[in-house]
């Protein structure tokens, strides 16, 4: 897709790093699959993945962990 920030870059399949920081925790997920702009660098992340990931993180912190970094994997 064409991408929304810079408007002349095309968006291509790769993969990003989210970052969530929710109470005084963070939680990092590596290899998240992402659209990212071949112009500006802009990343999309599917909206289905980031509630995922929002859902994780809301698990995690509830675990009372300060720092996790994890690979993404999906639910799928
Ligand atoms: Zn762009």
């Amino acid at each position: 897709m064409k991408c929304l920030i810079c408007k002349h870059g095309e968006t291509q399949q790769g993969f990003t790093t989210v970052t969530l920081e929710k109470n005084g925790s963070t939680i990092v997920f590596k290899h998240v699959p992402a659209h990212v702009c071949d112009n500006c660098g802009e990343q999309y992340v599917d909206s289905h993945i980031s509630s995922e990931l929002l859902k994780k993180g809301q698990e995690i912190v509830k675990n009372g962990v300060e720092v996790d970094i994890r690979e993404y994997k999906s639910a799928a």
